[in-house]
């Protein structure tokens, strides 16, 4: 077996292998969902007859006065380079699936204050770990079992033993299964909750009745926790992010951070998303102005899509408006998107191309590594850099 980058989901397990034996798939430390993403990658077909597709394509996108370059949320750090460099030639408008809520937390002043860490010292500090609004049993699988709740660290000598599991959410979710504190509240009352737990743990005011339908012994346990642990890490999800209340949430989550500090204890706050490489649009292009209204508003007539695929995504209206434009598609076969542009050029999944870069959910960068399944390759950067030499020549 080889070792290889799993790129299923934003933790990209680089502590996984596989072997590819008469047709067959095998692998180790892989989870369910990142064995069916590697099966289905290898299955893919790549485009041939490139060299037309790619001409075809830049002549849509030079046609354009403001072409849309969106997508991203599994491309490579090289590739989204190589997309904002091609932006700026196209004079297009670049924007990002990370501009729903991950962008909005890591340009939020809860980053500025030096409120994440890295996964590695979750794992060998962390003692009082809160999945807020985000279940990993859905969709990020080996969070708890790598990170988080399982494993042994330095400072958590008998792994899940030591730690202290927390879910706060507005459904019972499969994670709840695990943790010592199970809040279920209703949907769009992050803020009054964690107003309410902070004002307990500031000693402004205590608890005596019920918050939120919650007994009032259930969530005087919860914040009790707060003080008695040494390492607090909350993992916040779409719950927070993707709630119409994003920015107050991300305060309040920043507030009650400040809180746990003040009172001498270790406390972070990291974002949770399913999306591979939300983080590298994050960390490569910065802050990016949303385009939602206008793309309800018609303004792009020409989209080029990269490694996303936003019909399935976006909010109902956007989507809509979006497949009005004319598309062309980038990226691993597959999806809405694909299906409906007027040009796809097939490219390599990351977990086959095994080269280039991403950025955990903690924004640490993990580099690809060949393995025989990564034998032919097309790029999606390398796609790019063509459509930049031949949008040049056409202009
Ligand atoms: S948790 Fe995510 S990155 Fe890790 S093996 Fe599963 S799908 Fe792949």
């Amino acid at each position: 077996m080889e070792d290889i980058v799993c790129n299923g989901c934003s933790l990209l397990c680089d502590d996984t292998a596989a072997e590819i034996d008469n047709g067959q798939v095998r692998s180790l430390g892989l989870c369910l969902l990142g064995f069916t993403h590697l099966d289905v990658a290898l299955k893919h077909q790549l485009s041939d007859l490139i060299d037309d597709l790619l001409g075809k394509a830049a002549d849509l996108l030079t046609s354009a006065e403001n072409p849309l370059v969106f997508g991203w949320s599994n491309a490579s750090n090289e590739a989204i380079k190589e997309g904002l460099a091609l932006t700026e030639i196209l004079g297009g408008h670049f924007d990002s699936t990370a501009n729903f809520g991950v962008m909005q937390s890591m340009t939020h002043t809860i980053h500025s204050l030096k409120l994440d860490t890295d996964l590695e010292y979750v794992r060998n500090n962390g003692d009082f770990i809160i999945y807020w609004g985000s279940d990993p049993a859905e969709s990020v699988h080996r969070h708890p079992s790598r990170f988080a709740v399982l494993p042994r660290g330095d400072k958590i000598p008998e792994g899940v033993e030591s730690r202290t599991i927390g879910v706060v959410d507005v459904r019972e979710t499969e994670t709840m299964k695990i943790a010592n504190h199970r809040m279920i509240i209703p949907i769009g009352s992050d803020v009054e909750f964690l107003d309410a737990v902070i004002d307990d743990l500031e000693e402004k005011s205590s608890i005596t009745s019920p918050v939120l339908g919650i007994s009032a012994a259930e969530v005087i346990g919860f914040v009790s926790k707060f003080k008695k642990s040494d390492c607090t890490v909350i993992f916040y999800g779409s719950g927070i992010l993707n709630s119409g209340n994003t920015q107050e949430n991300l305060s309040a989550i920043s507030r009650l951070i400040g809180a746990i500090r003040n009172s001498g204890k270790e406390a972070y706050a990291l974002p949770m998303y399913t999306e591979t490489n939300l983080m590298g649009v994050v960390n490569v292009a910065n802050e990016v102005s949303s385009s939602l209204q206008r793309i309800t508003a018609n303004e792009f007539s020409i989209a080029l899509i990269v490694e996303d695929d936003p019909l399935s995504v976006l909010p109902g209206p956007v989507a809509k408006a979006l497949a009005k434009s004319t598309m062309v598609y980038v990226g691993p076969p597959g999806g809405l998107t694909d299906s409906k542009a007027a040009v796809s050029i097939h490219t390599t999944d990351m977990i086959l191309q095994g080269s280039e870069s991403m950025s955990r959910l903690d924004q640490v960068k993990v580099e690809f590594k060949p393995w025989k399944g990564s034998k032919q390759s097309i790029t999606t950067s390398a796609v790019l850099k063509k459509l930049q030499q031949l949008v040049q020549k056409n202009t």
